[in-house]
């Protein structure tokens, strides 16, 4: 009976709301999908790490054209269709959504750390309001699903310490920073001593949430920071 009434139910969704394309609007056969073909063909996977400084690629055994607090794991460009994809699963937490975006993360690890075993995975923190506001914490879910599949384990280290206006919402660079500085507090400093942490959030905008975070680990002696997110925002 439930199966049939789910049918009825996807069956009347599509003609009243006909499966399309988030990114783009062409028609495809399933909403379940999300994303037609030529749109999910257009997803490149980064093949290296990135400086958060100049944008760069970085190596993990290569000496850094900058010296900087953490480094960047971004798995994509930030072009279609990966906006719309961050999007509705932020807002919507759509199933498929939290595999798809996992899955482009583990390929992008797979590719740029070789010791991911030495890791623990950590994520960035809403603040509770906004969490409870929200339903879910978007970071949270993707770390946790990229930490099962690898096998390491998912620690909450940090929570914030302020309630702060989405960055997107800032005007510039500077407000974004000023947003962000000391409104994170480590929760969890004995996990924190000697280890390389894989902090996972959405997408770096400013790379003031990731570079806050950062220095509320690092006050524990942290070995290496690894952010890693889908894409970073220019
Ligand atoms: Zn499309
Ligand atoms: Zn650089």
């Amino acid at each position: 009976m439930l199966s049939v009434l789910k049918k009825l139910y996807t069956t009347t969704l599509d003609v009243l709301f006909p499966p399309i394309c988030v990114a783009c609007g062409a028609s495809i056969p399933d909403q379940s999908a999300y994303v037609c073909l030529a749109c999910f063909d257009a997803l490149t996977i980064h093949t290296a790490l990135t400086c958060p400084a100049c944008g760069g690629r970085r190596h993990l055994t290569l000496p850094p054209c900058h010296k900087t607090p953490y480094i960047l794991a971004a798995a994509c460009a930030y072009h279609d269709p990966i906006p719309q994809l961050v999007w509705y699963f932020k807002y919507h937490k759509l199933e498929r959504l939290r595999i798809l975006l996992a899955a482009l993360l583990i390929t992008h690890i797979s590719r740029v750390i070789p010791d991911i075993s030495s890791y623990i995975i950590s994520y960035i923190p809403l603040h509770p309001r906004k969490e409870r506001e929200r339903g879910f914490n978007q970071s949270h879910l993707l770390a946790q699903t990229v930490a099962d599949y690898v096998h390491i384990p998912c620690i909450p280290l940090l929570t914030r310490t302020r309630y702060t206006e989405s960055q997107t919402k800032q005007k510039n660079r500077t407000q974004r920073f000023s947003n962000v500085t000391d409104c994170f507090a480590c929760t969890n400093p004995a996990a924190c001593t000697g280890k390389n942490i894989l902090l996972i959030d959405d997408v770096s905008t400013s790379g003031g949430t990731l570079l806050a975070a950062t220095h509320a680990l690092r006050a524990h002696h942290v070995r290496r920071v690894i952010g890693l997110v889908v894409a970073r925002v220019d």
